[in-house]
């Protein structure tokens, strides 16, 4: 389950760099010294696909798409950061209702369960998926995973040789 996150990532970047826009670029940086990450790599590659596909869908020609990944001590973290059209104040709410749209996606087509269904695999991957947008300047979500006990303890300064010995 373990997997190298820019490796992941930048295959990533590049895959969706070929679906993006007349001179939209897709940027990525990560943050942290760890690069392991201790996830379902499928279901986190299925939520990341859909959540930059609406930044490319949503935003305009020549802007640029803000990926980024961070490993902290806590957690995993994911953000698709976009200038695009936003999404009305009156439709937060509403984002993740499976066959929702919002009333500013004019002739963009869509079937409207795309963040439902990343909703859903976030939740199975015990995660939370936040959004901050304003209407015409641009949209950000954010998956954040927990590490487990186990996986912080990793990172920790614990010496391999156990020299507590009680009898
Ligand atoms: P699809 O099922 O093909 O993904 P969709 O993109 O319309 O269709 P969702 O991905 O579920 O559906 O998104 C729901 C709605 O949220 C969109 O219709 C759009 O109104 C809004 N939305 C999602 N992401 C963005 C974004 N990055 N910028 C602006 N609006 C967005
Ligand atoms: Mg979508």
């Amino acid at each position: 389950r373990l997997f190298d996150v820019l490796k992941f990532a930048e295959e990533l970047r590049d895959e969706m760099q070929l679906i993006s826009k007349t001179n939209q670029v897709i940027t990525y940086r990560h943050t942290g010294s760890e690069r392991q990450i201790n996830l379902d790599q499928y279901l986190i590659r299925h939520c990341l696909t859909n959540l930059i596909t609406n930044a490319v869908k949503y935003s305009g020609e020549n802007t640029v798409i803000e990926f980024s990944t961070e490993i902290t001590d806590q957690q995993y973290l994911f953000t698709v950061k976009d200038n695009g059209i936003g999404i009305p104040e009156k439709d937060h709410a509403l984002i993740f209702e499976p066959f929702f749209r919002a009333h500013n996606t004019g002739n963009i087509s869509g079937t409207g369960l795309g963040l439902s269904i990343v909703d859903s695999y976030v939740n199975l991957m015990n995660g939370e998926i936040h959004f901050t947008s304003s209407l015409n300047q641009g949209t950000q979500f954010t998956l954040s995973f927990c590490k487990t006990k186990d996986e912080t303890k990793d990172t920790l300064q614990t010496p391999s040789i156990n020299t507590d010995f009680t009898y």
